[in-house]
């Protein structure tokens, strides 16, 4: 069984949705987990981690959300949030330089207080980085140092340097669709490096599309496309990285028992 660790469901209409978690469980994805970007959409994703048993959910603010729905949240009102059984993780937060959607001091502030919120319920933190290498790893390592804090770089698509500061301080990191592309060659050697036990697969659906279906609306039944291509990686069967992947999942996110 593979998990899609990283999707937004909130992005598929109420009447879609029934048939995007049907088509996953078909193609062997028994679970998933749907992200918040906002305060109002992190409820959502409570309540659709609430209506369906094999759907997980993080609670958080994207960057590119960062200082919306009357400023930066508190780092106690996003731990707020978690007490749900069914929220595992705190996310997506981070920084992105490449659409630079909120002021990267705002951004910074944002990302800060997610970490602490990580810190403060023991849950790890999604994060999304696009263009903002050496201040992820700075932020994650100053953090880390002042309590130590679990975390995985999602849709990982940065640079070698990133992932291994990450790797050093615990951090796991997770594969989408840019696995699959023919141009990520970079990519696949990043992740031929990862150790075994920090590698987690995910669609980030309705975003990437993976090799064959490129251009289409992404959705978690697709993951078994980026697992397939992780597994050459990786010099493994398909059902060995299945057990790999969520074995790695389960360590990380220990909520989801
Ligand atoms: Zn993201
Ligand atoms: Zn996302």
């Amino acid at each position: 069984m593979l998990i899609d660790s990283h999707c937004h469901l909130d992005y598929f209409t109420e009447t879609e949705r029934p048939a995007v978690l049907a088509r996953a469980a078909a193609a062997g994805v028994g679970e998933m987990v749907t992200i918040g970007t906002s305060l109002a959409q992190s409820q959502q994703a409570v309540a659709m981690a609430a209506a369906a048993a094999n759907v997980w959910a993080c609670v958080g603010v994207h960057p590119h959300n960062a200082g919306g729905e009357g400023g930066v949240p508190a780092a106690e009102t996003i731990a707020a949030l978690t007490v749900h059984p069914k929220v595992i993780g705190i996310g997506e937060s981070g920084l992105d330089y490449f659409y630079d959607k909120a002021p990267r001091d705002v951004q910074a502030a944002n990302f800060a207080a997610h970490i602490r919120a990580a810190q403060l319920t023991d849950l790890p933190l999604a994060i999304h980085a696009r263009d903002a290498d050496e201040d992820i790893a700075s932020m994650l390592e100053a953090a880390y140092a002042e309590r130590p804090f679990s975390f995985l770089l999602h849709c990982f698509s940065s640079g070698r340097g990133l992932a291994e500061r990450a790797l050093a301080i615990g951090g796991y990191v997770s594969f989408s669709g840019i696995l699959t592309f023919p141009k990520s060659d970079d990519l696949r050697a990043i992740a031929r490096d990862v150790p075994a036990d920090r590698v987690l697969v995910e669609t980030d659906s309705p975003y990437l599309a993976p090799v064959p279906l490129r251009g289409k609306r992404n959705e978690p039944a697709n993951t078994v496309h980026t697992a397939r291509v992780l597994a050459g990686v990786l010099g493994l069967s398909e059902p060995a990285l299945a057990d790999l992947t969520s074995q790695n999942f389960r360590r990380l996110f220990t909520k989801a028992a």
